[in-house]
């Protein structure tokens, strides 16, 4: 059964003075209370190096919280459940305390035990976080104990070995609430609905009647102050391993039996060991990497990556990734997954294109004209919508055919305001449903796939900058796609506005 409103519980946040939660949680945590979905049981203590009050914290979260949202009546109400403990994460005597202050809290708030330990930290700190839990006693109660950890969760698939090791020293893997913040996306989730509740889609989806699937997650903004990340990671870590390749999984996986948690889950694992691995001498025909080197954004000039603050003037580091992916199954064999993500690109746009296969005869061919293919477009953001192109008969005397695009646009429904990814994150956690969070099985298969490309891209210089700022990635990844006979559409022109 769905619960409207979340237990009782005690929420940790690690790295309470950060940006992760300043940004996202604070505002997410300020929904929930203002719709009535947290339970009036909750309190939250923010840990953090910091040797901050109380006060301190409460006027943080009272200001990120207004910096989001202007009507937020009760505010004062919320901030008072917020307390704050400074921290040294390798020290039990800060443990202890913690649990001290825990177990007080539990009493006031009546909170039956129930806690919720929220990793907003840098990820090496993961494992000892986890460990001094246990070891200092702060999972000594009857409640429920959860552990939500950012990304990354490892750097490839041995250290993710060795981390989730760790964790799950502590906690079972059904306590464990791996964040992808894409799967807290509104159209990421609609994926779901739109494939298996429509009686039209479903029977379509397969490789009798797609051609191809597009997916591209671009961003105009280079790696502004996260060069130090970004250089140990690139696009294909910080965005393939995860968000790409669980966008993947939900658009080719089987319809699940139910939708639990572990239903749905043990779909996408399947899709993933699906994958088609890639041999090291095959790569450049599945894989092209890119980096951004000067140019020009919204009319204005700016530097190339290797000219980032923290960043290598010879970095061999990928800022752009675009992909062929083959899934070796009955429903798909045959089918490309092309995908694409990159930094300083001519748009921020996340969107995925089905597009379907012609029809067998052209019977308006005399139109002159080769007919358009029909699309199904879901467009995750910032547009959030569903467009489907189909061609239908001009206006006037002759038989001539148009392009016309049937749409929905989310953003644009009256009354629809789209709660943030980090919202409904945090309150299927609270309630126990782990369906948007990652298992250990998809995060292994998927550093398994991605650890091939990463190795083989780190032994081998690339010959970098091979886009400029601005564009939208380099030529070789139109190549890839021209090889099969199709090409990117350009996310541009199938902006919902654009109907
Ligand atoms: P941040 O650097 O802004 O904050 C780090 C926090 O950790 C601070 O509160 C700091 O005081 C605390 N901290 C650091 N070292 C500590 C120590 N030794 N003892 C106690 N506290 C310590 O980082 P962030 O941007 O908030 O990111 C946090 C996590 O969230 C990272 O894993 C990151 O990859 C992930 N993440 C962040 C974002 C984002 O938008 N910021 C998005 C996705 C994922």
């Amino acid at each position: 059964m769905i619960q409207s409103e979340t237990p009782a519980s005690l929420i940790m946040i690690f790295g309470a003075t950060g940006d992760l939660a300043k940004r996202k949680l604070y505002p997410s945590l300020f929904h929930l209370f203002r719709k009535g979905k947290l339970s009036e049981h909750f309190a939250v203590i923010g840990v953090a190096r910091r040797p901050w009050s109380d006060e301190v914290l409460r006027e943080h979260v009272r200001d990120s919280v207004l910096t989001s949202i202007k009507d937020a009546e009760n505010i004062e109400e919320f901030v008072s459940h917020f307390y704050y403990k400074p921290h040294d994460v390798s020290d039990s005597q800060s443990y202890i305390q913690l649990k001290a202050l825990a177990n007080e809290l539990d009493q006031k708030y009546c909170l039956e035990g129930n806690r919720v330990f929220y990793l907003a930290m840098a990820p090496e700190f993961f494992g000892t976080i986890a460990e001094h839990l246990k070891t200092d006693g702060l999972t000594d109660t009857n409640g429920f104990h959860r552990l939500v950890i950012e990304k990354p969760f490892g750097h490839d698939l041995e250290s993710a070995i060795e981390l989730n090791k760790r964790i799950r020293n502590v906690f079972s893997e059904n306590d464990i609430y791996r964040i992808d913040h894409y799967l807290g996306k509104e159209m990421v989730q609609n994926i779901e609905v739109i494939r298996f509740a429509n009686a039209i889609f479903e029977p379509l989806w397969n490789n009798r009647f797609i051609s191809n699937i597009q997916i591209t997650s671009s961003e105009m903004l280079g790696v502004e102050e996260r060069g130090g990340y970004y250089e140990t990671s690139g696009a294909l870590r910080d965005m393939v391993q995860n968000h790409m390749l669980q966008m993947v999984a939900l658009l080719a996986m089987e319809p699940p039996i139910r939708l639990t948690p572990k239903e749905i889950r043990s779909e996408k694992v399947k899709v993933l060991g699906a994958l088609r691995s890639i041999e090291q001498d095959e790569i450049p025909q599945y894989f092209v990497r890119g980096q951004y080197g000067p140019g020009e954004i919204n009319g204005e000039k700016v530097i190339g990556y290797r000219e980032e603050q923290n960043v290598n003037k010879e970095s061999n580091t990928d800022t752009y990734v675009a992909g062929k992916l083959m899934i070796d199954n009955f429903r798909w064999a045959g089918v490309p997954f092309y995908i694409r993500t990159g930094k300083r690109m001519t748009a921020k746009s996340t969107k995925i294109v089905i597009q379907f296969k012609d029809i067998p005869m052209n019977l308006y061919y005399k139109s002159e004209k080769n007919l358009d293919p029909n699309l199904l477009v879901i467009h995750i953001q910032p547009e959030e919508g569903i467009t489907l192109h189909l061609n239908a008969k001009d206006t006037g005397q002759m038989m001539e055919t148009t392009p016309v695009k049937l749409n929905f646009s989310n953003n644009h429904a009256p009354g629809l305001n789209t709660p943030e990814a980090y919202e409904k994150l945090l309150f299927d956690c609270l309630r126990g449903d782990a369906t948007n969070f990652t298992h250990w099985d998809e995060v292994a298969l998927s550093w398994s796939f991605v650890d091939k490309i990463s190795h083989n891209w780190e032994s081998e210089k690339a010959d970098f900058p091979n886009y400029s700022a601005g564009t939208m990635g380099p030529t070789a990844a139109d190549e890839l796609l021209e090889k099969d006979g199709f090409s990117w559409w350009p996310v541009t022109d199938l902006d919902v506005n654009d109907c």
